[in-house]
């Protein structure tokens, strides 16, 4: 038995499934999860010595890769001053006023500790801003796992919703109504005394929980036009596209500004950091100033704050966003090479957007929606990763998860995985 899979039992007697959070779980693809000892740079070993080239990056925070000599020395520095206070602190202001700097459109915006609270605290700030309760989410699209958005297809509204999880009474997602991804035709049906109840239209703005799959430029445009004539709120949830698409996030890169955002991952540089935040006059409503509550012992926290604020200070100084994008441009080039004849034949389509790439197996286009998505071949994806982890590769462990590049990777870390992958298929 090796190391990793005796570090497994024993948390199996601790964890429901062993983990503390089921994407880590090896349930899609087999076999037991790898428990990890290390990170540096690109690198990772596990607890049996073997080192990965990951592409996982913690499912997003470390653009920077493992142990960041600044991102761990402002972690040090701060242990030594203080873990938290529970009351303000320069490290909060720091890296909220680095973070309007890069998104304009943010004036105001509160700290959390994980995705999950922010996205819940943005959907409570716009019910009580519109004085509104329902709520558009779509397909495939993850906000974390607070009861509202716990809730997978289903397109009558009219009809019954059921909740994709048990344990969320069917009063905590009534007020959900679902929409495929890319899917207008759905929004412009509904009639008015629906939409006139709408608080917000909370989207991953590039989906990148279902694999990756785009909107179309119509789709966004009609979502921006749409909710402003309905009165609703436009939520754009870049937990995971922030700081990451680019440098003022999603709304630079579809010039689409949102009315509320939502962060987390990259934002606390690999601590429990998050955020959500927008318009002053909507931020506003919230306690102490307004009405509508939220709080939390540990928000931020100035160990994520400084660990978020260093990470930040580095992408900018090593020119995070283009070093990425010629990595990708690398990694575009090199499947195109060796993969063209997987692509043509209709066995493989890959997509890459900034710093996130995804391969669908057995897909020969891009696919729009879940729908489509699920039809891609999660076998043939178990099989290439387990050929990739014997070859000490890591990336996480399901198809519908995207790869992330980070600015650690080198060209031939992007050959390898192609090459690799090449084998697999084999
Ligand atoms: C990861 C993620 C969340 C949830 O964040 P947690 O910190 O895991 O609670 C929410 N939305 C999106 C888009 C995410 O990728």
């Amino acid at each position: 038995m090796s190391q990793s899979q005796a570090w497994f039992s024993r948390a199996e007697k601790c964890f429901p499934g062993g983990v503390n959070s089921p994407v880590r779980a090896f349930g899609s693809v087999g076999g037991t999860p790898i428990v990890f000892e290390r990170g540096e740079g690109k690198h990772l070993w596990d607890v049996d010595g073997k080192k990965y080239v990951d592409f996982c990056a913690s499912w997003g925070p470390l653009i920077l890769g493992y142990s960041h000599p600044e991102v761990v020395n402002a972690v040090q520095q701060q242990a030594a001053k203080a873990l938290t206070f529970g009351a303000p602190c320069k490290e909060e202001v720091l890296l909220a006023e680095k973070v309007k700097s890069w998104i304009p459109g943010i004036e105001k915006l509160r700290f959390v500790s994980s995705g999950t609270e922010a996205t819940m605290s943005a959907l409570r700030v716009a019910r009580a801003f519109t004085k509104r309760d329902r709520v558009i989410k779509f397909v495939g699209c993850y906000h974390g796992h607070a009861d509202a958005f716990l809730i997978a297809a289903g397109s009558g509204l009219a009809t019954f919703q059921t909740s994709s999880s048990q344990g969320v009474p069917m009063d905590a997602v009534k007020h959900t109504i679902t929409c495929e991804y890319n899917d207008i035709d759905f929004l412009k049906q509904l009639p008015d005394n629906v939409t006139q109840e709408i608080a917000a239209v909370i989207i991953e703005p590039l989906a990148c929980n279902m694999g990756l799959v785009k909107p179309t430029p119509e789709f966004m445009q009609f979502l921006r036009s749409w909710t402003k004539q309905i009165g609703a709120l436009f939520i754009f949830d870049e937990v995971m596209t922030g700081f990451r698409l680019a440098k003022g996030g999603a709304a630079e890169h579809f010039k689409t500004q949102p009315d509320l955002w939502t962060f987390g991952k990259i934002i606390g540089g690999g601590l429990p950091a998050a955020a959500f935040g927008g318009r002053e006059e909507i931020m506003n409503v919230l306690s102490p100033l307004g009405g509508c509550y939220q709080a939390g012992t540990l928000s931020g926290n100035p160990m994520a704050m400084a660990a978020g604020l260093a990470t930040l200070n580095a992408m900018e100084k090593q020119n995070t966003f283009s070093a990425c994008e010629s990595l990708g441009k690398h990694l575009d080039m090199v499947v195109q090479e060796i993969l063209s004849s997987h692509i043509s034949s209709g066995k493989l389509s890959y997509v890459r957007q900034a710093s996130f790439f995804c391969f669908f197996f057995g897909r020969s286009s891009l696919p729009q929606n879940f729908k489509e998505v699920q039809q891609s071949n999660m076998q043939t994806f178990s099989k290439v990763y387990h050929h990739l982890l014997n070859a000490g590769i890591y990336l996480g462990p399901s198809g519908y998860e995207v790869g992330f590049i980070s600015n650690a990777h080198e060209k031939s870390d992007c050959e390898n995985l192609v090459q690799e992958i090449a084998k697999a298929l084999k």
